[in-house]
């Protein structure tokens, strides 16, 4: 790669960091003085004996029969408590409805039209064995693969439970998904059984499931019974196949609410769960049973600082992994008040989400960066309206955050008093691995900080090599850890190939990242995403991070252009704060405005203001078909999109400007 700048011809295999961000945060004396962590020995003590640091935390579950080691590694195979004998249900529920949280909220439900439902420990209990029955009733059995397509009512995390505690792996399918998603997820799983709703409410609308269900029914040899939850009722008009669909209320209703839990191995498949989909095809990730119940659970008490009393929320979708860990599996582990919210946050307005939190007292709130950008373009008046004193701690996940937004986060939702966590995972890796600890770690806006007690990550060159800080490269992991998956669904080569072969012996995450000079890890995006700008690899995060600091700027989506001189150009498509006019002056503002930020490499050769971004249904924007769109190409895959429309607009749109000017 030639460096036109210097003349000469220099090998540049490296990303350039170029974001400079030195605002730090420190958590408030009154935060550290009651945090779960108050000592950076936890960073010592678990570096220098990993598997003692996991055993230790073995003790706080509950074993039908002791494990005899902690790891078995032969890289990339692990074994987690190896010879073990545990029931995940027994862990998040059972044991707590027999002691004095029996009485204690476990869910607390919220629908979107504003319908409510809390269920204790002890109510939990009994509806999870009476669904456990039911679906033993139809033949299921330890080991059968259960498909789960659901929106966010209590049921699903009921079903999962409940499968968990017959030995049945769940496969759940985000209730966004199309009829032909949902199909091959199914066949992909081979599923006995499937598990949905007449249909569910988004934004006042009726989201069809079981239509949708009964279109990829028509393609699924290995589905013998479905079941139907009632969301909607009457006006959902679906029709129930006769002996094949079942009414959930009916089989729960003849079911004992006693149910004992069956004895898993430690390394028993607990579920699969497709990917977003952000890079490509969806790849079905195995998790098992030990480790992953270890891993969530010690994650969630020491990032997100639970204390018994806590109503904790996280937002996402539990179709996602982060819903499987940190709404159901984390928290109910642990014994946390665990809050569910059906809908979306604009319905029936843009103070829905502030007005839950004042309504129940949430204390930690678990969102994403593309939601707290939305709710910059919304602007402060509506989590003004609310009382938002009870929260102690916030926390993000799913893309970088760019520093502009936590710092919005941080002011305008924590009061300027909440530590935030920014957590950065996949859902390969099952729990939170890159995190500050909210008693003791110094925040730096946009920076996921460091590795999780026990965990080792480094960032690599293309051949392997450690850069050094400051530098950007790829970020690999060097030891495995509990949670961490087992495999890819029916395809173990694929799991060798994809994450462990490019760098021997460590696992390959995709990601871009830089370490600064004090260890702090900076998330820089995908690896796919990276831009090579006249030989300089430049991350997309900084250049969106540099035009979201810009006060007109709600959002923005860069990637690199084909570009005959430079290799790649640099293409920005900018979503504006509402109330700002998209002009050409503001175009030209905007890139002198990163040159400035970031330097004159990372200018934008090309703005373009759209009014939405394409983002997958786990709303990360979609750079590879913004690229598609720039260079004028047929778009590629689009099945894991949120909206294909937005980006069928948006292609158009683009087309349109092009030619005017
Ligand atoms: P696919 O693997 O199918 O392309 P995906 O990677 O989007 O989809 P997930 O497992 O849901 O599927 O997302 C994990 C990715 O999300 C990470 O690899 C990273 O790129 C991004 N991510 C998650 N949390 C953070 C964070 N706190 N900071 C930066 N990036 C994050
Ligand atoms: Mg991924």
């Amino acid at each position: 790669m030639a460096d036109s700048a210097s003349g000469q011809t220099v090998q540049k295999d490296r990303l350039e960091a170029l974001l400079l961000e030195e605002r730090k945060f420190s958590p408030s004396g009154e935060f550290r003085r009651q945090a779960n962590v108050a000592s950076q020995a936890i960073y010592t003590r678990a570096d220098r004996d990993p598997e003692k640091f996991w055993g230790g935390y073995a003790r706080r579950l509950d074993w039908i029969k002791p494990y005899k080691k902690v790891l078995e590694w032969k890289a990339p195979w692990a074994k987690w408590f190896v010879g073990g004998k545990l029931n995940v249900t027994a862990n998040c529920v059972d044991r707590h409805a027999a002691s004095d949280r029996r009485n204690k909220a476990a869910i607390i439900w919220e629908g979107e039209p504003g319908d409510s439902r809390v269920l204790t420990f002890g109510m939990l209990e009994r509806e999870v064995n009476r669904f456990a029955n039911a679906l033993k009733s139809l033949g299921v059995g330890k080991g059968d693969r259960v498909a789960i397509y659901l929106g966010m009512v209590p049921e699903l995390a009921i079903a999962m439970l409940a499968c968990a505690k017959i030995g049945s792996p769940h496969s759940v399918v985000f209730g966004g998904f199309s009829a032909e998603s949902l199909r091959e997820r199914i066949n992909d799983a081979k599923a006995k059984i499937l598990i949905t709703a007449d249909g569910a409410w988004r934004r006042g609308n009726l989201v069809p499931l079981k239509k949708n269900a009964d279109e990829a029914l028509e393609g699924t040899p290995t589905i013998e019974k479905v079941v139907v939850v009632e969301r909607v009722g009457k006006t959902a008009g679906t029709t129930l196949a006769a002996g094949r669909d079942l009414l959930w209320n009916d089989l729960v209703a003849k079911a004992s609410d006693k149910c004992s839990p069956e004895p898993m191995d430690s390394e028993d498949l607990l579920y699969i769960l497709y990917t977003s989909g952000t890079t490509g095809k969806p790849k079905g990730v195995v998790h098992t049973t030990a480790g992953y119940l270890l891993g969530t659970s010690v994650t969630h008490h020491l990032i997100f600082d639970i204390k018994e009393n806590d109503v904790y929320w996280c937002t996402a979708d539990i179709g996602w992994v982060t819903g499987h860990s940190y709404i159901v599996y984390g928290p109910l582990a642990n014994g946390t008040t665990t809050l569910m919210y059906e809908g979306s946050p604009d319905f029936p307005d843009r103070g829905r989400f502030w007005e839950i939190i004042e309504k129940y007292g949430v204390n930690i709130l678990y969102t994403a960066p593309t939601a707290i950008r939305t709710f910059m373009r919304w602007g402060t008046e509506w989590p003004a309206k609310h009382d938002l004193s009870s929260l102690r701690l916030l926390g993000t996940v799913g893309e970088p955050i760019n520093p502009e937004a936590w710092i919005w986060y941080h002011e305008n939702i924590g009061r300027g008093q909440c530590p935030i966590v920014d957590t950065w995972w996949q859902t390969e890796t099952g729990m939170i691995l890159i995190t500050p600890l909210p008693g003791l770690t110094k925040t730096k806006p946009g920076s996921a900080t460091m590795p999780f007690p026990g965990i080792r990550a480094e960032v690599v060159d293309e051949k392997g090599k450690s850069v050094g800080p400051g530098a950007g490269g790829y970020l690999v992991l060097t030891r495995p850890w509990p949670a961490m998956f087992r495999t890819i669904y029916g395809d173990p080569d694929r799991y060798v190939q994809q994450y462990w072969t490019r760098y021997k012996g460590k696992y390959f995450t995709g990601d871009g990242a830089k370490m600064d000079k004090d260890g702090y890890f900076w998330l820089l995006g995908r690896v796919d995403d990276v831009m090579n700008v006249a030989g300089h690899r430049i991350s997309t995060y900084e250049v969106e991070s540099a035009l979201v600091d810009h006060a007109a700027v709600a959002e923005a989506a860069v990637i690199g252009k084909s570009d005959a001189i430079k290799g790649q150009a640099i293409a920005a498509f900018v979503t504006v704060k509402e109330g700002t006019q998209p002009t050409d002056q503001l175009k030209e503002e905007l890139k002198k405005h990163v040159a400035s930020k970031i330097g004159a490499i990372a200018r934008p050769e090309e703005i373009f203001f759209s009014s939405e971004l394409p983002k997958t249904r786990s709303a990360k924007i979609m750079r590879r078909l913004l690229r598609d769109i720039a260079e004028g190409r047929l778009l590629g895959d689009t099945t894991t999109l949120a909206d294909p429309a937005v980006v069928n607009r948006l292609k158009h749109q683009y087309e349109e400007e092009g030619k005017s000017e």
